[in-house]
């Protein structure tokens, strides 16, 4: 059992709620986020579990489990808590906050595609589908391992197919937000390790 349960960091709990907030101390642990969450059986802490570690302050376990980045932003957790504490928001930022501070992720290829995406809209305010996916398989890696083992004529085909569908656009599109939109992706609200 870890020394940090005896001697928790309140402040971690606090840091947090000040990019939010997030009103995680107000969970009683009813479990009715978790039991309605879609992903648990990909997930090595539950979010109540995750709740329940922000609140006793563990920092580390909390922003190196795979929880954080399994988790699919749906807000079933949300509108399900009875207390209004805001889970998926949260889940959100302790990604942002894992980034920030250089942990390691337990799941490289969601991390690939979540800086993939967010830089892919930082450009236009929007996402360009058509160099979305082109652009994330060669940061992942996803790229070569599907080229030795021979997996990228399905991926070819199926592109060319989108593409004749007309769900590849040739040009982008911006919006006139752009510059804000960039701003706010370029400022993760959160602060500095308080340790
Ligand atoms: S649903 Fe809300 S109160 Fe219940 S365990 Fe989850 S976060 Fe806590
Ligand atoms: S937002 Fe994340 S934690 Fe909440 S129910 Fe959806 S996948 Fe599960």
């Amino acid at each position: 059992m870890s020394q940090e349960i005896f001697h928790p960091n309140h402040k971690f709990m606090e840091q947090l709620e000040a990019t939010g907030p997030f009103q995680a101390g107000a969970c009683f642990q009813c479990r009715k986020c978790t039991n309605g969450c879609p992903v648990t059986f990909a997930m090595d802490l539950y979010p109540d579990e995750v709740i329940r570690m922000v609140i006793i302050g563990q920092r580390e376990t909390v922003l190196r489990c795979r929880t954080i980045w399994v988790c699919a932003a749906c807000e079933t957790c949300t509108t399900r808590c009875p207390n209004e504490v805001k889970i998926a928001e949260l889940m959100d930022s302790l990604k942002e906050m894992a980034i920030q501070e250089g942990v390691p992720s337990p799941q490289p290829q969601i991390l690939a595609f979540h800086e993939t995406f967010l830089n892919n809209v930082k450009k236009r305010g929007r996402v360009f589908e058509t160099t979305l996916l082109p652009t994330y398989m060669l940061r992942s890696g996803e790229l070569r391992r599907k080229w030795n083992v021979r997996e990228w004529q399905y991926d070819l085909t199926l592109g060319l197919q989108m593409f004749y569908k007309g769900r590849f656009a040739l040009f982008p599109k911006t919006i006139k937000g752009k510059k804000e939109v960039s701003t706010i992706l370029s400022h993760p609200k959160q602060g500095k390790n308080p340790q």
